[in-house]
């Protein structure tokens, strides 16, 4: 089991401030921030209903009773100072920010977050007299750099995906169907003190390789079969993602000509990998590799993105990327190679953007024969 504790803390508090410091481009005077992963990054609650006002002088939380303890522990442990409100009905949740937000010229709404349905309904009934203000990812750009302390959990949560799959490689050469190994992996990292898979984790053989996002089924896994691994753990709300394709038994000559194409690719992609370079450059890192072995038709997805309280955000490591990493950006680089009738392979790992390069977060072997070696 791991203890929270004893990782690096996090300035959960320090947040709002950074976030405050760019309404003025935004042009509000405060924020309504209804996105729950973002409330949480700016408060440390972890529960499944809130809203969050964040005014110039200080941050107004509303939650239902459900979570009336939960919201008081959680923000004191994170050290964050808020005026806890809970309304028991949306209707009086409406009439506590209703109050909250009187006298503000213009409130800031996420605009990728609010429904159609939300937008009338405040306009009209919540802040009548208010000039709302349609905002862009203003919390989510805070989250693109991580501290040490999102680092720290993010590599908690990978070392106990590689740990877990560690524990379960050998069972690979017991021909289990991909659902059953999907099931034990799942349990062995919450064995290992994950609270969950941080997505649905992803096996694939055979043919089924060949979809990058198969969802695990009956098939059994058999002798000659690639087998795509994509999957991670949540720990304290943070994700890991890794993918490693094994190869049960002997590879055909394609499919060793495919691991050996996506692993020099995965090594070039993550080989450019530092603070100042464009998203779209370590794809093309990746991409070229594939070309040149005539398999660029057959990477059929972007090089990566970050990862962090989503297993998805900015940035996207694409060809059509607008942005450039920065340090302390924590991002994956995945190439794949897709061939309908040899199977797949993938090879991810999460990596931090450091000045001069960057450091992995996933250090499963990346051996295909890794099943079958023996343990040491
Ligand atoms: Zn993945
Ligand atoms: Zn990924």
């Amino acid at each position: 089991m791991i203890d929270l504790a004893a990782l690096p803390a996090m300035d959960v508090a320090g947040r709002a401030a950074r976030l405050r410091a760019t309404f003025g481009d935004a042009e509000c005077d405060a924020l309504l921030v209804t996105k729950l992963v973002n409330i949480r990054y700016l408060t440390g609650f972890s529960g499944s209903a809130a809203l969050l006002l964040v005014r110039p002088e200080d941050l107004v939380f509303v939650t239902d009773g459900r979570y009336r303890d939960q919201s008081a522990e959680q923000l004191a442990a994170a050290g964050v100072d808020a005026r806890i409100e809970i309304g028991f009905t949306v209707e009086a949740q409406r009439d506590i920010l209703a109050a909250a937000g009187k006298g503000f010229a213009r409130m800031g709404l996420e605009a990728h977050n609010v429904t159609w349905a939300q937008q009338r309904d405040m306009a009209a009934a919540w802040f009548p007299d208010v000039d709302l203000v349609a905002t862009e990812h203003l919390v989510d750009d805070l989250r693109v750099v991580k501290d040490e302390g999102e680092i720290a959990r993010i590599g908690a949560a990978a070392a106990i995906a590689t740990d877990a799959l560690q524990r379960l490689r050998h069972r690979l050469l017991d021909q289990p169907t991909e659902a059953e190994f999907g099931l034990e992996l799942d349990t062995e990292m919450r064995r290992l003190g994950a609270s969950g898979p941080s997505f649905e984790t992803i096996v694939a053989s055979g043919a089924n390789g060949a979809k990058p996002h198969h969802r695990p089924g009956p098939r059994a896994i058999v002798d000659g079969d690639l087998v795509v691994l994509d999957y991670g753990a949540l720990v304290d709300g943070y994700c890991s993602d890794m993918t490693r394709t094994v190869v049960v038994g002997e590879p055909s000559a394609t499919q060793a000509r495919m691991l050996e194409v996506v692993t020099a690719a995965q090594q070039a992609g993550v080989d450019a990998v530092r603070a100042g370079v464009s998203c779209v450059a370590v794809d093309r890192a990746c991409r070229s590799v594939i070309e040149a072995a005539e398999w660029g038709d057959a990477f059929v997805h972007g090089t990566g993105h970050g990862v962090g309280l989503e297993i998805h955000e900015s940035p996207r490591v694409t060809f059509s990327s607008a942005d450039t990493l920065a340090a302390g950006y924590v991002v994956t680089v995945e190439p794949g190679v897709y061939l309908p009738d040899h199977g797949g392979v993938r090879i991810e790992d999460t990596v931090v953007v450091t000045a001069d390069g960057c450091y992995s977060l996933t250090h499963a072997p990346k051996d295909p024969a890794w099943p079958s070696q023996p343990t040491t």
